[in-house]
């Protein structure tokens, strides 16, 4: 049975992803609705997204800082306060105990109730789409940096020493899951995740939109939800105050 999750929404919540737009296709309908109603959401972009481009005038460097920019203002039409770029390669991301410590790391210092990211276990979405690397590494690591890195005073103590207290993250909701439990209503966002999407000029044309909108209908139509997002959400502390 899918829990309602309408009337939900967390103080605080961090999206991890892989590239630059990946948040949007994810869940800014979902961020745009909570920030509205005061969760303080921080992004955290894993790569510089510096290898999407076929523009043979197109360098890594020039396209790192485009992308940058466009993400922070595609961050900004949603009300995203705060903004991680953690400068990683975009296409070789790997699963590294680094690259956890990272994660963790961040998951200290903002303290999130929420944590959302990709669902590592999907790799195959439909007969046309084999998901990314980067997209299941950087499902993979999130989960690993929240439970049970993020939680443990004794793993990474080098965090502790820089001052970073641990902290148990509340839920983990997976986006592009093939097991999803819980949907949002993105019927009054809907607009604000198109406007989001269109930040990303270098990357998504037009058309984005119309994929945009059939890809909310499309996890709505389970639920009779117009438009929607799903995802698989994990409950790994219980919070009366927010639940
Ligand atoms: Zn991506």
């Amino acid at each position: 049975m899918p829990s309602n999750v309408e009337g939900f929404v967390p103080p605080s919540a961090m999206v991890v992803v892989a590239h630059p737009d990946d948040a949007e296709f994810m869940c800014a309908g979902t961020v745009a609705k909570w920030a509205k109603q005061g969760c303080e959401v921080t992004y955290v972009i894993i790569t510089k997204g510096d290898k999407g481009s076929d523009d043979p005038e197109m360098t890594s460097s020039k396209l790192t800082v485009i992308r940058e920019a466009e993400q922070r203002a595609a961050g900004a039409v949603l009300g995203v306060k705060n903004f991680e770029f953690m400068g990683y390669p975009d296409g070789y991301l790997q699963h590294t105990l680094d690259l956890r410590r990272d994660v963790a790391r961040l998951i200290r210092k903002y303290r999130p109730h929420v944590i959302m990211s990709f669902d590592p276990t999907n790799r195959f979405f439909s007969d046309n789409y084999v998901n990314h690397p980067d997209h299941r590494v950087a499902g993979d690591v999130t989960l690993d940096a929240t439970f049970p890195t993020a939680r443990d005073r004794l793993t990474f103590p080098e965090l502790l020493l820089d001052g970073f207290e641990p902290w148990k993250v509340r839920q983990i909701w997976l986006s592009g899951s093939d097991k999803p439990n819980v949907w949002v209503d993105i019927s009054d966002t809907l607009e604000l995740k198109k406007q989001a999407l269109m930040m990303h000029p270098s990357q998504l044309g037009e058309d984005v939109l119309e994929f945009a909108e059939q890809m909310a209908r499309g996890s709505g139509a389970s639920q009779e939800l117009a438009f929607a997002e799903s995802f698989r959400r994990f409950i790994l502390e219980e919070d009366p105050v927010h639940e």
